[in-house]
This record gives C-alpha cells, structure tokens and sequence, in this order.
C-alpha cells in the first residue's frame, strides 16, 4: 500500500512539474510574441521582431512536446517521432514556399496560410468533442460552445480564405457573386448557426451531438466561400487582412478546447492585430470598416473599372537623360514608390540611384503611403530587400507638410496614393482618401508605362496634366536604369 501511494505522489510530482514546465514556458513565449509584434511595427526593429517570434515559437513547441514526454511516457518515442517528421515537412515546404514567392503574390499566399489555420481549428473543435462529448457535467456548456464556435470560426476562415486564394491568383473570376438577398442569405447563415449551436451544447454523447455540428460546419463552409465570393477580386487584400484577424480568433478558439493558453493569447494577438491591420487599411483607403466586416466591401468598387474618360489638357513627357540633370540639380529630392516599382522590381536600381545621388551631397528621403501596393508595408519590405537605410523612410503623415521645400518628387509606379481629385474633387471615387501631396513640390517626376492606364481605383489622374508634372514613360525599372547612365 505504501509503495503504491509512494508512486502515484511521485507521478503527481511528475505531473505537477510537468504543468509548472509548460505555464512557464507558455508565459515566456507568450511575453516574446508580444515583443515581436512591437519591433514588427517598425522597420528598423522588424528583423529583431522576426527573431523574438521564432524564439517564443521554438519555446513553445519544445515545452509543450517536453511536456506531453513528461506526462505519458509510454508515448513519448512516437509522440517525439510524429512531432519532429510533421514539424520537418511543414517546415521544409515553407522555406520552400517563402524562398520561391513573388512579393506581389504575397497576398495569395498569405491567403492560402490562414484557410490552414482555420481547418486546424475545425479539426481541433471535431477532436475535443469526439474525446469529450456532451455530458452532465458543470462546465458542459463551456466545452460544447467552445467547440461549437472554434467549428464555427474555422469553417468560414477555411473556406473565406480558399476563395479569396482563388481569386488573387487568378484561378477563378475577381467579380463580385452579388446573389439577390445576398446580405439576409448571410443573416439567415448567421442566425441558423447560432441555433445549432445552441442545439449542440444541449446533446449528450457522440451520436447526438454530430449531427448539429455537422450542420453548422456545411453552413459556416459555405458562409465563408459566400462572404468573401461577393467582394470584387481587386479588393481582396483587405479582406485577406480580415480573414487574417478570422484566423486568429478561429486559433483562439481552438485555444479553449485544448486549455492551451498559448494558443488563446497567440490567437487573440493574431486576431486583434489583424482587425487593426484592417483598420488602418480601410482608413488609407477611406473605406468603412464595418462594411469590410459584413463582406460587403468592394462589391461596388472594382479595380476593373475603365478609366474615367476626363479631358485634363496636355501632359510633358521627359526623357532618363532630362530627369538625371533635373536630379543633379536638386538638393532635396522625395521618392514616393507604388505598386509599379513592385511590378518592375524596381527597387533594387531605386536602392543604387539613392546611393548615388546622397553620394553627390542630395538630401533624398522616401515617402510610403500606408496602403502604396497591394498590402500594408509592401513599399517597406521591398526597399528593406534592396538595403534602403530605414532612416530616410518616412510615413506619409511624417513627410506630407514638407513637400514646398521639395526640389524634385520621384513618383515610381505610384497613382492613386498620389492622386490630388482625393483631396478637391468631391464626387471622385476616392474623394477623401488620404494622400501624398507631391504636387506642392517644385517639380515633379512620374514614372509609368503608358497615358492609357489608370491606378487601382480606375481613376484618371490629374496630377499627369499638371505644368510641373514631368511623364518617364517606360517600365520602371528600364528609366531608373537609364537615368543612372547619365548620373
Ligand atoms: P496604383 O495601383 O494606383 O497604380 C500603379 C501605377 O504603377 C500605375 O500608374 C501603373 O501605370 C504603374 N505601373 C505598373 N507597372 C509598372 C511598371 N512596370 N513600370 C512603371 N510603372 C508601372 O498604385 P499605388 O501604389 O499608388 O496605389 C495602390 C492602390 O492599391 C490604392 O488604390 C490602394 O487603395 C489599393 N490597395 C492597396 C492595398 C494595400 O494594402 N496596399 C490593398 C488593396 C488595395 P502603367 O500601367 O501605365 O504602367
């Protein structure tokens, strides 16, 4: 007798331990992935907030594989085994993917990553109710909800994401589904999902409970693919950001039905960060956010419109060898990149042409607006992969009261972030959008390929037309080069 009471405090010991492990772990992972979102907001910091997530997720994953040895060891070999052979294939196919990705097709990519995260949630929510499920317990309600919404949550990530995969890639049509009703067809979604969960918390046992819960996975499966198949292809981005958030709150979720407070703070920081993302996205589009919520955004909007057919006079056109004297000249030069430096990756002759002229005692800084490309800090990690100095990077708020001391404005492949109808033409559709006023500067230079296509929005514009507007039409790339030639 004394020996078995003797063995079973010495596994309570082991377990007891094994807990203390993992809390600490948690919480020093926990603590890191905060610090990393902090350095991640800024350029200069961003590399060190990369590092500090992949310490807090190196932690996490050896503590809670350290931890599941401690408590069953009967297990453990195969439990090392299956981890380790998952973590080597996931990882090897991510590098894989990260090192062969184009930035433009960031978005899809990310796309596709968040429709993982919300399957893993419909998994986890399938496998705590098939190891625990209803039953006359106190806390019954907790678990059953738990797993109710983390299904729930999943299936419209999974699915939203897969469509808006589909989309940015091309691989189905960017129009918006726009189903008569559509918006009472989501309700009507909405509402029956939270009947059956409801339905479901009250079941006991495996047969009665699967029911429900695979109803709400066929209707939260296709909310998902309607919500996101009714936005205009063009304005996927910020539903990707959004989607983004749904993927965190869906880990969050998962969180609960595996009491694993990592994955409710991780989740939660992923999905609170994603729904300001999306904030900040809709604030430098000036697009409302709660339409972005109910999946009606951009339905009316789409980056296939025609260009507004407008008669602003003539433009100049200018030449690589007129702008490098025009550089030569300057003392204070701005660049303000757009998604054209992406499309030529341009960055990388932009990144010497910097050079050269700070070399030559030109004072030139950059100017990014928040949403210049196709995501948020597109500008930003392109001109961090062709070794910018961070210094001379500034945020559109830090450099738009500046532009009359302005010599010489280098507009790259940008538009509609540089439109000036935004900001005077009342019925333009991106009338109130925030933007980059380079027409106060004294001259300004824009790179494009042709007269005939507009930006995103579809929208002429006027600052082409404008007297101190010089038009480089040429792929980006080829004019940056060319005018090095001539520095
Ligand atoms: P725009 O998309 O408005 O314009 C791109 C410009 O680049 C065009 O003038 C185009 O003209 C030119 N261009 C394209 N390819 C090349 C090339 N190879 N060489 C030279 N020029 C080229 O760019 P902005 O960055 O100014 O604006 C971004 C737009 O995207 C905004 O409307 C924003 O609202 C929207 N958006 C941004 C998101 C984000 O998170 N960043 C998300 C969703 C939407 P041409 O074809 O004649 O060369």
């Amino acid at each position: 007798m004394d020996i078995l009471n003797m063995s079973f405090s010495a596994g309570a010991g082991v377990l007891n331990f094994a807990d203390h492990l993992q809390q600490l772990a948690y919480l020093l992972a926990a603590i890191l992935f905060i610090l990393a979102l902090a350095n991640l907001s800024r350029q200069k910091t961003a590399q060190q907030g990369n590092n500090l997530g992949i310490l807090g997720m190196i932690i996490a994953l050896v503590s809670t594989v350290l931890v599941a040895v401690l408590q069953d060891d009967s297990a453990a070999v195969l439990c090392i085994v299956l981890m380790v052979v998952a973590m080597l294939i996931g990882g090897s196919i991510g590098v894989w993917k990260a090192r062969k990705v184009q930035m433009t097709a960031m978005p899809e990519l990310v796309a596709m990553l968040h429709s993982f995260v919300g399957f893993a949630a419909v998994l986890v929510g399938y496998n705590s109710f098939l190891a625990t499920p209803g039953a006359d317990t106190e806390l019954n309600a907790f678990h059953m909800g738990e797993v109710g919404l983390a299904v729930f949550i999943g299936a419209v990530t999974f699915t939203g994401s897969i469509v808006a995969y589909l989309k940015l890639s091309g691989k189905i049509s960017g129009r918006p589904l726009t189903l008569p009703g559509r918006n009472l067809l989501n309700l009507a979604m909405v509402i029956a999902s939270i009947v059956l969960i409801g339905w479901f918390i009250t079941t006991r046992g495996v047969e009665a409970g699967i029911l429900p819960l695979a109803i709400l996975t066929v209707i939260s499966l296709v909310l998902g693919a309607h919500l996101v198949l009714a936005i205009g292809g063009g304005d996927m981005p910020v539903v990707v950001s959004m989607l983004n958030s749904y993927s965190g709150w869906a880990a969050a979720m998962a969180g609960f039905t595996l009491s694993n407070d990592l994955l409710i703070i991780t989740g939660a920081l992923v999905g609170s960060s994603g729904a300001y993302l999306s904030y900040i996205m809709c604030q430098g589009m000036n697009r409302s956010f709660a339409s972005v919520i109910l999946g009606g955004f951009g339905s009316d909007t789409s980056s296939a419109a025609p260009a507004e057919v407008k008669d602003y006079g003539d433009y100049h056109e200018t030449s690589a060898e007129e702008v490098a004297k025009l550089l030569k000249d300057a003392k204070h030069v701005v660049i303000t990149p757009g998604y054209g430096m992406a499309v030529a990756q341009a960055q990388f002759p932009v990144a010497d042409l910097t050079k050269r002229l700070m070399a030559q005692g030109v004072d030139v800084k950059f100017g990014i607006h928040p949403v210049a490309g196709r995501m948020p800090g597109h500008m930003n990690v392109l001109l961090a992969e062709a070794k910018v100095p961070y210094d001379i990077v500034y945020e559109m708020d830090e450099i738009n009261d500046d532009w009359s001391e302005v010599d010489v404005v280098l507009v790259i492949g940008a538009n509609d972030t540089v439109n000036p109808s935004a900001t005077n033409e009342p019925n333009s559709p991106i009338a109130g959008m925030p933007v980059l006023h380079v027409w106060e500067a004294s001259r300004v230079v824009v790179f494009k390929r042709s007269m005939g296509n507009a930006g995103y929005s579809g929208v002429q514009n006027p600052l082409f037309f404008n007297d101190n507007t010089l038009m480089l039409l040429n792929d980006a790339k080829s004019s940056v080069d060319s005018i090095l030639d001539y520095l």
